[in-house]
């Protein structure tokens, strides 16, 4: 099941999208009701009954969980190939600990960061000259816990969807916390929707990210160094994962920093994700 925010005659609604994408269908709640939760306020409820069925083209969709309750999670350095490409970059500042980590690197990015599809990712010239895409499956949690082990974890995801980890190469490299770099307004695009855990196959998933019309990423979630549940466990040590937390599982190989010369974002570019089970997530790029 796919679940949707959206915006429709000048306010927020959740809905479900019709398997055939081109519709979605409205839940009856008050208007105003839609918080930033998102659909993570559909977590463990019965789903309101549906009000009517809208072209998909009629209403304008926003990130699935539009303000995160708390930081979105994130694991670096999670796809081999990826690893040795950001290692070799110059701008990895925990390359001293090796080209392939022996835990999780777990980050975060501020949830004022994260903006829904077709919102465009904004570059600052005077703040960042190197910003790069990251074509991310993320988590959502729906049950909570704490010490989370793997073998239990997948009882905790309630969904899934996907996040373009959109990062400034130069900042996270001057900072040997990526915070900065990662959390630069408009750089946590996520969506297009939500989709339930028994939607995706977590060992045979395709993650691919074009810009403009140029594949540069396409790999697989079977592929994963730390796969969910163990991600999911290193971050529930002694931290409570709570019902709509989202966490990034890290990105695969042929982000821009992974060329040479470099292919960054740049004004007038589109990004677009797009993960197997779920759809796509697309952007454009634009100065701010
Ligand atoms: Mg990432």
């Amino acid at each position: 099941m796919k679940l949707a925010v959206f915006d429709w005659q000048g306010s927020r609604h959740l809905g479900r999208v019709a398997e055939t994408e081109d519709a979605v269908e409205r839940f009856d709640l008050a208007r105003g009701a839609v918080t930033d939760a998102g659909v993570a306020a559909l977590i463990g409820r019965d789903l309101p009954p549906v009000a009517e069925a809208l072209p998909l083209a009629e209403v304008v969709l926003q990130a699935p969980v539009p303000r995160p309750r708390r930081n979105v999670f994130c694991v670096g350095k999670n796809y081999h190939a990826h690893a040795r490409e950001f290692a070799a970059s110059g701008f990895d500042s925990s390359a001293a600990k090796g080209e392939v980590p022996e835990v999780p690197i777990v980050f975060s990015k501020l949830p004022d960061s994260v903006i829904g599809p077709g919102a465009p990712i904004r570059i600052d010239a005077a703040v960042s000259t190197a910003i790069d895409y990251e074509a991310e499956l993320a988590v959502v949690i729906g049950r909570p816990g704490r010490n989370i082990a793997a073998a239990e974890a997948l009882s905790h995801v309630w969904g899934y969807t996907i996040v373009n980890d959109v990062t400034a190469r130069d900042l996270q490299g001057r900072h040997s916390q990526w915070l900065i770099g990662k959390s630069q307004d408009s750089f946590c695009p996520m969506g297009p929707w939500a989709v339930t855990a028994e939607e995706i196959a977590l060992a045979d998933t395709s993650v691919r990210c074009w810009v403009n019309e140029e594949l540069r990423q396409e790999s697989n979630t079977g592929l994963l160094i730390f796969d969910v549940p163990t991600i999911i466990a290193a971050i529930s040590n002694g931290i409570t994962l709570l019902p709509g937390d989202v966490i990034a599982t890290g990105t695969p190989a042929g982000v821009g920093i992974g060329f040479t010369p470099p292919k960054y974002l740049r004004p007038g570019d589109r990004v677009r994700v797009e993960i197997g089970g779920i759809g796509s997530l697309e952007n454009p790029v634009e100065a701010v």
